[in-house]
């Protein structure tokens, strides 16, 4: 197949402005690339390709970031800026689209979804969050009803946020695991992850680790540099062990030092990549029940389930978490989240779009982390 994928809008590719978005696009390119398909990266200006995804096209184009949507109020007004980004990446991608067999979106945005019955050429989405705006949510029912296959989703979680018409397709994510070395012997310290923003609950993590006596490290982008400075003094001095954003290589060393992985958010979250990407490490997580990370984790097996928004469960989950065999998770991750799984999941959806259903990839991943 001859693939563009589309970018989110949020900001160019490498900066971290994507969050997880990010991740998913070099992993969904390199599995790809991997599996003989022809890949273009449609982004903004200033991106980079992610390691291994250099046998893609990069187009760029100029333009105005969009806002994100977990940052507006749910019933907020869609929003296009002036010199608007997103309208650059959608003008060229149906400018561009007879040269592709199918149109893959990976922004979280009201254009690109309301443009699916109109393109030519096939328009998938993979959509990276759950429910955080009224008008996505009317949009996707509706592209749900005409379009069910152009929808893909990374957990039943998830997905579960949405009114569908059919059973999601559910992909999951997946990893480049030769990049994530495991670490049997971590320091006495605690690890947290992502953009820093109320969303993820850092709050929640920097309370547990006072309460444990741990040091947490925390890596990320500060999104939202208020929040970060109450964090920071909701806490005694010298708790929190501040990273900044790491790129891929120091990340997974940093994570790879840390006894648990704590993951805390505080919305629907769609799957929760630093999750996989601590396993991956050999490193156990304890996780609120919640969400992509409430699917991924299984006590006693990868880590440890707290009830959500409660500090103390948190912290009974770390102390079980601490017992767990640190090659048991490295393992959960070589047989959940790979690239390759990934790139054959994507491909199955994507194929079925292009013709009489080539495969089912239907509930796979949530039939492959159960058993
Ligand atoms: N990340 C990173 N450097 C950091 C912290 C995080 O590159 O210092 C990446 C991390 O690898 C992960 C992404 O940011 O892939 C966060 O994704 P996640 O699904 O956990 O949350 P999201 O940001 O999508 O809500």
């Amino acid at each position: 197949m001859n693939i563009l994928v589309v970018n989110t809008a949020v900001g160019p590719l490498g900066s971290g402005a994507g969050g997880g978005v990010e991740r998913t696009l070099g992993s969904l390119v390199a599995g790809l690339l991997e599996r003989g398909h022809g890949l273009t990266v449609l982004t903004a200006t200033g991106s980079r390709l992610p390691p291994r995804c250099e046998g893609a096209a990069l187009w760029v184009e100029p333009g105005t970031a969009q806002p994100s949507w977990q940052h507006q109020p749910p019933g907020s007004a869609v929003q296009i800026p002036a010199d608007s980004l997103l309208a650059a990446l959608w003008r060229r991608a149906l400018a561009e689209q007879q040269r592709f067999d199918v149109l893959l979106n990976l922004g979280y945005d009201w254009l690109p979804l309301w443009l699916t019955p109109v393109t030519t050429t096939p328009l998938a989405h993979l959509v990276s969050m759950g429910s955080v705006s009224a008008a996505m949510d009317q949009l996707i029912a509706q592209i749900s009803r005409s379009h069910p296959r152009h929808l893909a989703f990374h957990t039943a979680s998830q997905a579960a946020d949405f009114d569908l018409s059919a059973p999601p397709v559910l992909l999951g994510n997946g990893f480049d695991l030769d990049h994530y070395t495991f670490q049997p012997q971590p320091l006495p310290q605690l690890g947290w992850a992502g953009r820093i923003a109320p969303e993820k609950g850092l709050e929640d993590a920097a309370a547990a680790a006072a309460v444990l006596g741990l040091p947490l490290v925390v890596m990320g982008r500060v999104e939202d540099s208020a929040y970060a400075e109450r964090v920071a003094a909701s806490v005694p001095a010298g708790t929190l062990l501040w990273k900044g954003f790491l790129e891929p290589e120091a990340l997974q060393q940093e994570l790879g030092r840390c006894q648990v992985l704590l993951n805390t958010p505080k919305w629907n979250e769609a799957f929760g990549n630093v999750v996989v990407e601590a396993l991956a490490c050999g490193v156990p997580v304890a996780s609120y029940a919640r969400g992509g990370p409430g699917e991924l984790i299984q006590e006693g097996r990868n880590g440890a389930l707290a009830e959500p928004d409660v500090v103390a469960s948190l912290v009974a989950a770390c102390q079980r978490a601490l017992a767990i065999e640190r090659q048991q998770c490295r393992r959960w991750a070589e047989q959940h989240a790979s690239l390759a799984g990934l790139a054959t999941r994507v491909e199955a959806w994507l194929a079925a779009l292009m013709g009489p259903a080539a495969a089912d990839p239907i509930g796979s991943f949530k039939r492959s982390v159960r058993a």
